[in-house]
């Protein structure tokens, strides 16, 4: 087997790990996914999800990666099946968020500021505008299709080296998100842990979320028959059952914005532990004789940077 023609071993199937499986394969590369958790249990499936300006570092690729993002969000809405929709909503806060708007903000195309009168109370500034929603089972669902149908190869079989996965294959894409703490042995990788609340959707078309640095705050996003409802973000938190208080707290927060959700029937509270970094780290390690591109670290925004990091990603395992 030439290096070109041996399968491309990608680690992870979250949303990362899928995309980069999706733009390889279609790229007529042969692919296998190895994944320690299937697709819908991955912290990716509890994501609300939108497409959004992400606060991350390294800026400069990041807004590379969410720019790239958002075209393919974009075009994906128009497909019946993907999950994903454009819906129109509010980015409001509790403060002034004065004049500064972030430069991928200027890709939301009829981005505008809220009238007072269009604010929640306690809320006093604000932006509309509309971006792609991600009904993220669906869309997980959706990705391994278009892998399996581009010939990609998707194994629930954990990954227990490095060493053991450049055995394997001189090409890895590490995805394992929280996984690579352990699996690459980097401590800057931490648990901010995410819940969920997910309602039948009483009518709502439009979503919600709150600008805050705050581990809480308000969010929700409709996905037509059911409305995703957020949230907190608990830094070095590891618990992974739902807990009856912090849904409570997202339930009273999101009612207060949009009454209609305060009796909505309670479908499911999916938690997940957003892989923490300073900073993303996409690069190239070069490891016992074979490479590593590592792909994880996403924190908060892995959606909405996932078709930017895989289409880098590519062109590092071409480069
Ligand atoms: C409540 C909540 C709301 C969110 N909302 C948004 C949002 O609106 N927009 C947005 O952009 N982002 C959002 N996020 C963040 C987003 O979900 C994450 O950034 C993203 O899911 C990270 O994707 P990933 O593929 O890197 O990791 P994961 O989804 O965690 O996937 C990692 C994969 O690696 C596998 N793995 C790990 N170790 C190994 C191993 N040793 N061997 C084999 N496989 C391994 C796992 O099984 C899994 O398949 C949200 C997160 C939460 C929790």
């Amino acid at each position: 087997m030439t290096a070109a023609t041996e399968p491309v071993l990608v680690i992870g199937a979250g949303v990362q790990g899928l995309t980069c499986g999706v733009v390889l394969a279609e790229a007529g590369r042969a692919v296998r996914i190895r994944t320690a958790d299937r697709p819908r249990e991955s912290t990716s499936a509890a994501a609300g999800a939108m497409w959004g300006p992400a606060q991350l570092r390294p800026a400069e690729r990041v807004l590379y990666w969410v720019t790239r993002s958002h075209a393919e969000f974009t075009a994906l809405a128009r497909e019946e099946d993907s999950g994903v929709h454009l819906a129109g909503g509010r980015m409001a806060a509790r403060f002034d968020l004065g004049d500064a708007v972030p430069t991928e903000a200027r890709l939301i195309p009829d981005l505008r500021r809220c009238s007072p009168d269009e604010l929640p109370e306690g809320f006093v500034s604000g932006y509309w505008g509309t971006v792609p929603l991600i009904d993220m089972p669906r869309y997980l669902d959706h990705l391994v299709a278009r892998f399996q149908r581009a010939g990609g190869d998707l194994q629930i079989s954990p990954v227990p080296s490095l060493a053991d996965a450049v055995a394997e294959s001189g090409t890895v894409v590490n995805c394992t998100g929280l996984g690579a703490r352990e699996l690459v042995g980097d401590p800057g990788v931490h648990p901010v842990r995410g819940q969920g609340v997910v309602v039948r959707n009483p009518g709502i078309d439009e979503y919600f979320i709150e600008l805050t640095d705050s581990g809480e705050f308000a969010a929700f996003m409709p996905h037509g028959d059911h409305v995703v409802l957020g949230g907190v973000a608990e830094s070095h938190e590891w618990h992974l059952g739902a807990r009856p208080e912090v849904t409570a707290g997202i339930r009273r927060r999101c009612a207060a914005i949009e009454p209609r959700l305060a009796d909505a029937e309670v479908l499911g509270e999916p938690v997940g532990l957003r892989p923490g970094r300073e900073s993303v780290r996409v690069e190239v390690e070069h490891y016992r004789g074979g490479r590593i591109i590592h792909n994880y670290g996403h924190g908060g925004c892995g959606v909405a940077l996932s078709w930017g990091c895989a289409f880098e990603v590519a062109d590092l395992v071409e480069g």
